[in-house]
């Protein structure tokens, strides 16, 4: 039995790896090993191109590396808020407290939402739109002070149509809590040692899929013979003749820019994770420093991370133009183009869905209305409510498992 896998990255190569030796399989990679975890290497480290950290709750993933005798090394991650240019630490009670731009009654508004939280019914509020809700639920200035900035950052010009049945989801899954703030993983010196790993013994062809055409019991891709493909590229990328014969319904993408910089100096004292509220640049300056050690790279790492979508005005700037603007702008929270050794930029044109009103009717399941044409990734099952490095292993695991039930067993 021959397999046919489109794309390299997390869902494409745990599904392989669960193929293993009961099939023939081959994985087509147009770019580079690792999709959206892939990595960039300067003369004395490698880092993820996109910022990356796992979840206490990612079973799959923890799994996956300690069976590849990797560890996740956990360690608090302190947050913060930028609200008209000054940075406030929002992580314990008494940092909470002080933040100025939410009442004290805001405050409990918000900590009794979270708690409620893992109670709540979501799906039914999955044709609700995410602003309505929160306007009604928890009021305006709630929503203006602190959600509206963080949509905005997360979703660029589509935030007004995501559904509040996310929003219940996501704040469910990130309740769990230390009083001290939130603990996350990583992989000591990088994501790219489990992607290394995963690779050994894979065959993966540095191949774009162009054309795949269903012949018989079987299919053709780029003119050779298999009798199953899985696709873990991005739906939008998939022939419109193939989605439709597999009834894939279509599902809107953001995609992703974010300047990668080593510096000499820090932005902020010890946080890690800073959205920000008043910027149209980045929505999140993410210092990877402030969470692994400063001795594992011997400068400053830090993310400036945007998100718009395939058509905005930011994802289609030049990357000259964006490094300029990115240093412009990071240059008003104290970081001048002296204190920064060397600045790239990263794009991912569809880098996680939209999750729009009436999203969980649209998740794709692995078996499509096409026999033998099978889907994993970032619109699987366990990618709602976010598309994640454990969502897309536990994807490539159950995909593996149907292709198995269905052929191989
Ligand atoms: C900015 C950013 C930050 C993130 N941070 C986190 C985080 O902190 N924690 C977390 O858990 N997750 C995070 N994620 C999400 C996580 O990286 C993804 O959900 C996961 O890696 C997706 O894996 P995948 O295999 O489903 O898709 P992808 O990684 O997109 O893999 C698809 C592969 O298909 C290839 N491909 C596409 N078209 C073709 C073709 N025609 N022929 C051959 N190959 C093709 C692509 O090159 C790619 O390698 C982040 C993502 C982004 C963008």
């Amino acid at each position: 039995m021959k397999v046919a896998i489109v794309g390299a990255g997390l869902a494409g190569m745990s599904c392989a790896l669960n193929l293993e030796g009961y099939a023939d399989v081959v994985i087509f990679e147009k770019n580079d090993v690792g999709g959206l975890v892939s990595y960039y290497c300067t003369g004395n480290y490698c880092i993820e191109k996109f910022y990356h950290h796992c979840f206490k709750s990612d079973r799959e993933l923890i799994e996956l590396a300690k069976n590849l005798g990797l560890k996740v090394t956990w360690r608090i991650a302190r947050i913060g808020y930028a609200f008209d240019g000054k940075i406030y630490p929002l992580n314990t009670p008494i940092e909470i407290l002080k933040y100025p731009h939410l009442s004290l009654i805001d405050k409990i508004k918000l900590a009794v939402f979270t708690l409620k939280s893992k109670r709540r019914d979501y799906l039914k509020e999955d044709d609700r739109g995410v602003i309505e809700g929160i306007k009604e639920e928890l009021g305006e200035n709630i929503l203006n002070k602190f959600f509206m900035p963080l949509l905005k950052a997360k979703f660029g010009e589509y935030y007004g149509n995501v559904s509040y049945a996310w929003l219940l989801a996501r704040v469910a899954i990130r309740s769990n809590r230390k009083l001290s703030g939130e603990e996350l993983g990583y992989i000591r010196h990088g994501f790219h040692r489990l992607i290394e790993k995963m690779r050994e013994g894979l065959n993966v062809r540095k191949e774009e899929v162009r054309r795949i055409e269903k012949i018989g019991k079987g299919f053709e891709v780029n003119g050779e013979r298999f009798d199953i493909v899985v696709y873990t590229a991005p739906l939008p990328t998939l022939d419109e003749k193939i989605k439709k014969a597999a009834g894939i319904q279509e599902i809107k993408y953001q995609s992703s820019v974010c300047a990668l910089i080593g510096a000499k100096e820090s932005v902020t004292e010890d946080l890690y994770w800073t959205n920000v509220a008043d910027s149209n640049i980045f929505g999140a300056i993410i210092e990877h420093t402030h969470f692994m050690p400063f001795e594992d790279y011997g400068e400053h790492i830090i993310y400036l991370a945007s998100y718009s979508t395939p058509n905005g005005w930011l994802f289609n700037k030049s990357n000259d133009e964006l490094r300029k603007l990115y240093l412009r702008e990071i240059s008003r929270f104290g970081l001048s183009e002296e204190d920064v050794n060397w600045i790239r930029i990263f794009k991912a044109k569809y880098s996680g869905p939209i999750y729009e009103k009436g999203y969980l009717k649209k998740i794709t399941p692995y078996r499509t209305k096409l026999k033998g044409f099978y889907v994993a990734g970032m619109t699987s099952p366990p990618n709602y409510p976010e598309r994640s490095m454990n969502g897309s292993i536990k994807a490539g695991i159950e995909v593996a498992q149907a292709i198995k039930e269905d052929f191989l067993l």
